[in-house]
């Protein structure tokens, strides 16, 4: 039987204990809960400018271990190198990008008879972030730096089963020379150390990234206390293809199949005009045909395992042997892997069309017009994100705008940048990281009157 009290790292590629690190309790979660709050006022206090600058050292600190974090990601969670770099770079920008905010945390004047009303965004605190698995890395980062920068403390419990870059990452921190405490990060199960951050009175806001199921439990404790709460929950986005697409840039199977699929913005939901239906299908099975999956940390990998043996056995639920659908290879023996697969013989309403499997599977379905794209689009309790493919700008402008998701592109794939906001409509989520208002979104706004009229006689 596992012990409660360890975590035992598994490279997800060769089913190898890469780490084992204790597991925070309750207690732990109180204790570090108690630093933070010591520390946080003094880093609130210091000039902006101080703040930006000791970022900015964490940031050319991080950019020093770019290739070591990369590593460690592939180790734990299996991320093509590729992708791995890509994601330290990501942690290493945002600190620079939050850095730049401290200086501009601007409040407002308010005109008032009889005096000024300005705005202050003062910080809320010590912030609680919870981190899912896929992206251990980025998701850690988004949660955290720009909280940091508009002058909060975080405790971050990262998912059990990908510690050890979020707790390099605080290693380099304090290398940097960031205050002590400020950003500490306990590893632990969600339900004793996860709900132990979410319960504590001192945590002032809960980032939550996750399964709906779970966030929907994490509101629901923060609703008790009053306690504000960012969700970054599920996906099932629909890539809509009409049929004056650029059919093979439309089709790139890296929008569903990117990390293995374990993706809340993949596009798993394929669906294409009619008239290009039978074309569509032909360009995904060579596609998928081509995909290099295996060891992630050879530079020709496409694409790598799933994260567990549980993951695998959840995607595989979804897909029965006999199921119509185009196959990618896997290889065999240990390791946690699936090949790349897409479903042709589903329904819109059929489990593996409307539920998100997170794993490399996506369905294909074929729609009419733009009404009923738009219809199928939007047949979903979520609205992450999504892709639309028309060389009909009036078409495009219509669908991006009828579409309820908050992250779309159109004639493209992608969806995330740190400078730009990200978060889900309906139950993909409540709230936005990144962009602009990134570090307002840790700030609470006090407005304050001063009279000109001198006091009161
Ligand atoms: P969870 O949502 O359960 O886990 C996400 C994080 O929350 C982990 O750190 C987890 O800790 C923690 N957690 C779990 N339960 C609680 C709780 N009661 N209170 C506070 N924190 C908690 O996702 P799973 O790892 O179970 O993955 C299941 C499915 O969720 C996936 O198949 C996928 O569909 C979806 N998912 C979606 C993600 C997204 O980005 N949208 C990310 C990850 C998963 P611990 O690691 O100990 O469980």
């Amino acid at each position: 039987m596992s012990d409660p009290h360890e975590l035992k790292v598994l490279n997800p590629a060769t089913e190898e204990v890469v780490a084992t690190v204790p597991a925070a309790g309750a207690q732990d979660v109180d204790a570090a809960v108690e630093r933070a709050a010591r520390v946080q006022p003094k880093w609130a206090a210091l000039p902006p400018a101080d703040r930006a600058r000791q970022l900015r050292r964490f940031a050319d600190t991080v950019d020093r271990h770019i290739e070591e974090l990369a590593r460690l990601e592939v180790r734990e969670a299996g991320h093509t190198i590729g992708n791995a770099r890509w994601e330290a770079g990501n942690a290493r920008d945002l600190l620079l990008y939050a850095a730049g905010g401290t200086e501009r945390l601007l409040g407002s004047q308010i005109p008032a008879p009889g005096g000024w009303n300005v705005t202050f965004h003062e910080p809320l605190g010590v912030i609680g972030v919870i981190a899912p698995w896929n992206f251990p890395m980025p998701i850690a980062a988004w949660g955290s730096f720009p909280a940091l920068a508009a002058g909060n403390a975080v405790v971050l419990k990262p998912a059990e089963t990908t510690p050890l870059t979020a707790l390099r990452l605080a290693e380099l921190a304090l290398e940097a020379g960031l205050p002590e405490y400020l950003f500490q990060v306990l590893p632990g199960h969600g339900h004793t150390a996860g709900r132990a951050l979410v319960d504590h009175p001192d945590v002032a806001k809960i980032v939550f990234t996750g399964s709906t199921d779970t966030g929907r439990e994490v509101m629901e404790r923060c609703a008790r206390l009053v306690k504000p709460v960012t969700l970054e929950l599920g996906g099932k986005s629909p890539n809509v293809v009409f049929a004056d697409a650029d059919l093979e840039a439309a089709l790139d199977p890296f929008s569903f199949l990117d990390n293995a699929g374990q993706d809340c913005c993949a596009r798993t939901r394929v669906l294409v005009q009619e008239p290009v239906y039978e074309e569509a299908r032909d360009l995904l099975a060579d596609a998928l045909a081509s995909v290099v999956v295996g060891d992630p940390a050879d530079e020709k990998t496409r694409m790598g395992p799933l994260i567990s043996r549980r993951q695998v056995d959840r995607v595989r639920s979804y897909v029965p042997e006999d199921a119509p659908a185009l196959r990618g290879v896997a290889p065999d023996g240990p390791g946690f892997w699936f090949p790349p697969t897409v479903l042709t013989g589903e329904r819109p309403d059929s489990p593996a069309a409307g539920e998100e499997i997170f794993g490399p599977v996506a369905v294909l379905l074929p729609f009419t017009d733009e009404e009923d794209a738009v219809r199928l689009a939007n047949d979903t309790p979520y609205g992450l994100s999504g892709s639309l493919w028309t060389r009909d700008i009036g078409r495009a402008l219509r669908v991006s705008r009828a579409v309820r998701a908050g992250n779309l592109s159109v004639n493209s794939h992608s969806s995330v940048r740190y400078w730009t906001p990200f978060g889900g409509f309906k139950q993909s989520g409540l709230g936005r990281e990144l962009g602009p208002d990134a570090l307002t979104a840790f700030t609470e706004t006090k407005n304050v009157f001063i009279s000109t009229e001198g006091p009161a006689q």
